[in-house]
């Protein structure tokens, strides 16, 4: 393995990162270009774990007067539809993908079981994990979280459409400040736009680091195996 600064990643793409511009559904473009992007970690021979939002479908929050639990369901299969076309773009250019789902659907993907993602894994096959945790009111951050200390991820990469974390909005405010590093206790003191409180403080009790960067520039997942020091880091210290 070339200077690789991580050998087992848990990547986690929000759901609106495969709709590109459109706000909804996907743009097969974007989709291609994060699968040639998951490519280059494999041809690095970094293991990945993947994690795919929902946003571009269904939110469970969306759902204005409906029962939240039937809400969060309809979520989780956005979920494995994401994970499914990002199976599809990936095997299309050659990359080995499973995808496991925390909600059973077997003719469509495995179920989920820790021992044979991790085999999986050491084989060199992607691993997408769909339906989050399997359960309502949580986020895929949280399941992002879960699964990267079920496979002792080295690291989260938290792939956005920002290139970091500000302390505040930089699409509203031109003089926002770009963090690069910060402790899990000041993302959630100040309430900072990284992971919900529930996936930061799993990562904090784990010790998990998150590397939040941006995915709209082409070439940044490598960029960060090789160490460059982009986006912004949290951790203990
Ligand atoms: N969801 C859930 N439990 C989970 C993960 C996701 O109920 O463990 C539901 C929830 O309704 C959420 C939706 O799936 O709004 C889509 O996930 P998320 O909002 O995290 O997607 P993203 O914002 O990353 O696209």
């Amino acid at each position: 393995m070339a200077n690789c600064a991580y050998k087992r990643v848990m990547l986690k793409i929000s759901g609106e990162a495969l709709s590109g511009a459109n706000g909804y559904g996907f743009d097969f473009d974007v989709v291609g270009r994060i699968a040639r992007e998951v490519k280059t970690l494999v041809d690095m021979d970094v293991e990945v774990g993947l994690v795919v939002g929902g946003g571009n479908i269904w939110r469970g929050r969306s759902g204005e007067g409906m029962d939240r639990t039937t809400a969060d369901h309809m979520g989780m299969l956005a979920t494995c539809i994401n994970a499914l076309a990002l199976q599809d773009a990936l095997e299309g250019i050659g990359v080995h993908t499973r995808v496991q789902t925390a909600i059973e659907m077997k003719e469509i993907a495995e179920p989920f079981i820790r021992r044979r993602a991790v085999r999986h894994l050491e084989k060199g096959r992607v691993v997408i994990f769909g339906a989050g945790s399997g359960n309502p009111y949580f986020s895929t951050d949280t399941a992002a979280a879960l699964r990267a200390a079920e496979i002792e991820a080295d690291v989260i990469l938290l792939a956005k459409n920002v290139d970091g974390v500000y302390d505040k909005d930089p699409n509203k405010f031109a003089d926002a400040k770009k963090y690069d590093k910060l402790t899990y206790m000041e993302v959630i003191e100040q309430g900072l736009q990284v992971m919900d409180t529930t996936a930061t403080t799993l990562c904090m009790d784990n010790n998990i680091p998150i590397l939040v960067f941006g995915i709209s520039e082409e070439g940044n997942i490598k960029k960060v195996m090789e160490g460059h020091k982009i986006g912004t880091i949290v951790s203990k210290k």
